[in-house]
């Protein structure tokens, strides 16, 4: 039964007229009143993971991804997404909730983008995905041979080798290699640089294997940049399925003739903004702790791990620092910023504007799986340190800390003398995922996601009181 003739005999039976939908919930329930503080880190600890675990993460989560699914920067959605993250911060009771105006990149996918093998005995084609920034193709598409490579030396030894055709550049994620971003960080220059180390050679289109261990037929899309004086041939994500099949006919010693067709373009820039709410901090709310993640996400599927996870994970962090009755020392600010995936303006602006206040700055962009804990900027003694506050999470499962990246997004803080973190996963599926059509609400488990958010508000708090002035 639809749920509008459910309403109506409802409606009937309690003699009512049937009122309109009701709007979705707030993210906040009315009953979220604060408790005593815990007295010990170890009791934060426990009262910050029981709170998360019935707490809002997977709410928040949904409603990003309802309200603004597709929020590429520049688009509508991402605008819509900007105000979704303004009236939620208002939701959860963040004070000074404001915009940062930043000007973003308007890159559009268009709606053709494909790949066709010109077999003669049997043309098919291969699921691609223009590469975020790529210019596109002329209508009728660029017909050439295929070459393959698997690094940049290849390509620069194939030399005249390469003029005229389309390189594919095919060399997988390590699978040998346990944490899977440094299996990405090492196959990533491909699909960064693939086609201004292509256009350097002669060719005239670039195709790069999609960056995820897995087989199969969902390409995955992601940033690519030009430089000046080398000529702009367009590019695209191939399926490793799509990868595989013609490296498979390139190594029968058969010629694989394809046409790619792209109408992606770059339109003129457009005004976005970072958003930003706080919880003042109490003795000292000039010094801050930030955390943070990136409002916006690649088209193809609703970026619910990326970052709409990260956006998730900051909101409830906070909602459960004020459901858990804390008064942190210090100002917690959460910030959405805008253009993580192909710019960076938005970190860019929020770290020129807010100079020299923040003391820590933690940051989710790894998705919505597992917590581990931390990787960290802190050296030294510091680290040791910062180990002994972080074992209160240990019997969670989530205290590690490692020396190591703190985020994109808060990247430009560490200049300042920032200490970064950046909350650490598990990586195995992430990439099954990362910028792929894959990336939807049902892919992120809802008890992992709230290890998360009670992870960042633990660090949060600790940083935010840890040797401020009591009053
Ligand atoms: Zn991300």
């Amino acid at each position: 039964m639809r749920c509008s003739a459910l309403l109506l005999l409802l409606a009937a039976a309690c003699g009512s007229a049937p009122e309109a939908t009701p709007p979705p919930p707030p993210v906040v329930p009315a009953d979220a009143s604060p408790s005593p503080p815990p007295t010990t880190r170890e009791q934060l600890a426990a009262r910050l993971v029981a709170l998360a675990l019935e707490g809002r993460a997977h709410d928040i989560l949904s409603s990003l991804v309802a309200a603004a699914p597709k929020r590429l920067s520049g688009s509508p959605g991402a605008a819509d997404a900007v105000a979704w993250a303004e009236r939620t911060m208002r939701e959860i009771g963040l004070q000074s909730v404001t915009l940062q105006k930043v000007m973003v990149p308007h890159w559009v996918r268009g709606d053709t983008e494909r790949l066709s093998v010109l077999d003669p005995a049997r043309p098919y084609d291969v699921p691609v995905c223009a590469l975020g920034g790529s210019v596109g193709t002329p209508p009728e598409g660029i017909t050439a041979e295929v070459v393959m490579v698997r690094s940049f030396e290849e390509l620069r030894a194939l030399g005249a080798a390469a003029r005229g055709k389309i390189v594919l550049f095919n060399r997988p994620m390590n699978r040998a290699l346990h944490n899977t971003f440094r299996a990405y960080g090492e196959a990533v220059p491909q699909r960064t640089a693939g086609a201004v180390e292509a256009a350097k050679v002669g060719a005239i289109a670039a195709l790069v294997r999609s960056m995820t261990t897995r087989i199969d037929d969902v390409p995955h899309a992601g940033a690519m940049s030009y430089e000046e004086g080398t000529p702009r041939i367009p590019a695209a994500a191939v399926s490793t399925r799509g990868a595989d099949a013609i490296a498979a006919k390139i190594a029968s010693g058969a010629k694989v003739r394809v046409r790619l067709r792209l109408s992606c373009e770059t339109l003129p820039d457009v005004e976005s903004a970072n958003v930003i709410g706080e919880i003042p901090g109490r003795t000292v709310p000039d010094e801050v702790v930030v955390i943070g993640g990136h409002l916006d996400a690649w088209d193809q599927g609703e970026g619910a791990h990326d970052d709409g996870a990260g956006c998730a994970h900051g909101l409830e962090a906070a909602r459960l620092i004020l459901a858990a009755g804390l008064q942190p020392r210090r100002t917690i600010r959460v910030v959405l910023f805008m253009n993580e995936e192909n710019g960076l303006r938005g970190a860019t602006a929020y770290a020129a504007e807010h100079v020299g206040r923040q003391v820590a700055a933690l940051e989710s962009d790894a998705g919505g799986h597992e917590p581990r804990g931390f990787s960290t900027s802190a050296t030294g003694a510091r680290l040791g340190r910062l180990r002994d506050l972080l074992a209160p999470l240990q019997s969670f499962g989530m205290g590690t800390l490692t020396q190591g990246h703190g985020g994109a997004d808060i990247g430009p803080l560490g200049g300042q003398g920032t200490e970064l973190f950046g909350l650490s996963v598990s990586t195995h599926r992430y990439f099954d995922y990362h910028h792929s059509a894959n990336d939807v609400l049902a892919a992120v488990n809802e008890r992992e996601l709230a290890m998360g958010a009670a992870a960042l508000a633990y660090l949060a708090a600790v940083l935010a009181d840890l040797d401020a002035p009591e009053s």
